[in-house]
């Protein structure tokens, strides 16, 4: 790449603000040679979260991340300052803080008697066992587009170990049989301490404050221009020596039509497809708007590159069925300590200790998760926010008559007290923003080799994808780590930079006799 060579990144999710990092700072690209172009207001893509007191906060996932994988995560934060730690780096402040606040949730499932769901053991049958060892044994060739249902029976979608599984995890019995077997191979480690969650690691505040917003003070710092409000409708392309070149960026910016031209030797981005694409946000008094792609158009520049060309994918593998890929999340914030004293009581967790608490009875399946307070850097002492969602918001709920994606956040509230049996008054001050999220499974429904294209497809000269959406062999979607691998992948490759990727960490090296040994572990 020359030094008047610029990058042109589409999508300013954590996929492209690191695309832009690995140019700088592997690729010794000038920062101000790097554009990045996103439709929405701010950056951050589905790491978003924001908020006030008065106005409550909220934000559309809270992640669990791990030190055992993730591993260009950490190799691209071990470069990132802290925002609140001078002389240390994002990963140092984020070790340091896992050090102190070890996961070690001691309710993880509750049932329907608000009893604590004892969780020593997996709930396995022989067959189950044989099942789930058949499935972790068969190639993906095999497993093709088949679904996790067509592999284990229904009796293993009432193990302890699906609900504690699929929770974590997001997976529904119809998502994709070869992506629940990567998980099952990247994430074996954490089968041994799902009940506990002792894998599992926070960042120090929300997302948007903890990852995003150091990533992109250092870029800016360094010269990268980021444009928000900006969405791209098309590529102009040329065939050249048989490889497609981008050879201009049209776009919508603030509603006006604008053209970059792109010139040989520059390098464009797409993050295609998104999970939070037509996500929508509800109140206290109102649910969230039944949004779709067609809404968004968050799919559109994908399926139009797409079109007539297989090398880019096949959208409609993964936006084909919203019935399918919905959930909803929900952030309550409390004005008064009752609820985190009553859940602390009776979790036995101190906030940021516990994680997930799933009501596995709950025809929702509702999950809540009591993060280490504050959650947002502003957030004054005496304001609580908690997180949770629902992975069936399409029932109607067991203290709501009805389902929860037409419910507002006070419903929502009253459906979650019912399940805790605490007093409504628990939550008199809350305010409940919920969220309706069409796609948010979409990267987990069942495809074929071909539908995700490489991060870099083939006769492409100068165009890359880094998303949910491509294919990075043994890796997992559902992932910050996915979407940061796809960057250092395409950026290294199109770049041609030489620099070591760290390799996917083969935790799973005699799965067979490691999940053996498990089953024994967990009668
Ligand atoms: C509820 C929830 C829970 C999660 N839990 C976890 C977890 O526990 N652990 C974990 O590791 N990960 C988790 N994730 C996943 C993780 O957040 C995502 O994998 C990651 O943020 C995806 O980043 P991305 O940059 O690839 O895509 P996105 O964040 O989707 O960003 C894509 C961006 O591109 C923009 N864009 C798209 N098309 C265009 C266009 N044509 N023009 C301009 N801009 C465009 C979009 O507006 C968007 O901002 C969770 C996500 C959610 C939502």
């Amino acid at each position: 790449m020359s030094t008047n060579s610029k990058a042109w990144l589409v999508g300013g999710g954590i996929g492209s603000l690191a695309a832009a990092a690995f140019l700088l700072r592997d690729g010794s690209v000038p920062g101000e040679n790097v554009t990045i172009l996103e439709a929405g207001p701010i950056m951050g893509g589905s790491l978003d979260g924001a908020g006030d007191p008065a106005a409550g906060y909220s934000m559309r996932g809270g992640r669990m991340l791990t030190t055992d994988n993730y591993e260009c995560t950490w190799d691209l934060y071990q470069s990132i300052p802290s925002l609140h730690n001078a002389g240390r780096t994002v990963f140092d402040e984020t070790v340091e803080f896992n050090e102190q606040h070890k996961s070690h949730a001691l309710a993880r499932l509750v049932d329907s008697r608000r009893a604590k769901v004892p969780v020593a053991s997996m709930g396995f049958s022989m067959r189950n066992r044989r099942e789930l060892l058949k499935l972790s044994q068969t190639g993906e060739d095999m497993l093709a587009s088949g679904c996790i249902t067509d592999w284990l029976s229904p009796g293993f979608f009432e193990t302890e170990f699906w609900y504690m599984w699929s929770t974590t995890f997001a997976f529904q019995p119809w998502h994709s049989a070869v992506e629940f077997r990567r998980y099952l191979h990247r994430f074996v480690l954490e089968f041994s301490r799902i009940e506990t969650l002792a894998g599992v690691k926070r960042t120090i505040y929300n997302q948007y404050d903890s990852l995003v917003l150091p990533l992109q003070t250092w870029l800016t710092t360094l010269g990268v221009r980021l444009i928000a409000d900006c969405t791209v409708t098309d590529l102009d392309h040329k065939t050249e020596d048989g490889r497609f070149m981008v050879t201009g960026i049209r776009c919508l910016r603030q509603g006006r039509s604008e053209r970059i031209s792109v010139n040989d030797g520059d390098f464009v981005f797409v993050q295609n497809g998104s999970m939070t694409a037509a996500s929508s946000l509800g109140s206290m008094t109102s649910a969230p708007r039944k949004l779709t792609g067609a809404d968004s158009g968050g799919w559109t520049l994908w399926e139009k590159l797409a079109e007539g060309r297989p090398q880019f994918g096949n959208p409609a593998a993964f936006n084909r069925c919203i019935a399918q890929s919905c959930w909803e999340s929900f952030t309550v914030t409390l004005q008064d300590p009752a609820f985190f004293d009553q859940m602390t009581r009776f979790s036995g967790n101190q906030p940021g200790i516990g994680g997930l608490v799933t009501f596995k009875d709950s025809n929702w399946l509702m999950s809540i998760v009591l993060a280490f307070q504050p959650h947002f850097p502003n957030q004054p002492a005496g304001v609580q926010v908690f997180w949770g969602y629902s992975l069936f918001p399409d029932r109607v709920g067991n203290f709501v008559a009805k389902p929860m994606d037409e419910c507002n956040g006070a419903e929502i509230l009253r459906e979650l007290c019912g399940h805790l049996r605490f007093d409504p008054e628990t939550v008199k001050s809350a305010n409940c923003i919920p969220c309706r999220m069409p796609y948010i499974t979409s990267m987990f429904m069942p495809r074929v080799r071909g539908d995700r294209p490489p991060p870099v497809p083939p006769g492409s000269g100068n165009l890359a994808f880094v998303s949910q959406f491509v294919e990075i062999p043994d890796d997992v979607v559902f992932t910050v780590e996915y979407s940061v691998r796809a960057a250092q992948m395409a950026v290294y490759e199109l770049l041609g930079i030489g620099r070591a990727i760290p390799p996917v960490t083969p935790h799973d090296k005699s799965l067979k006799a490691q999940l053996e040994a498990l089953f024994k572990a967990f009668k």
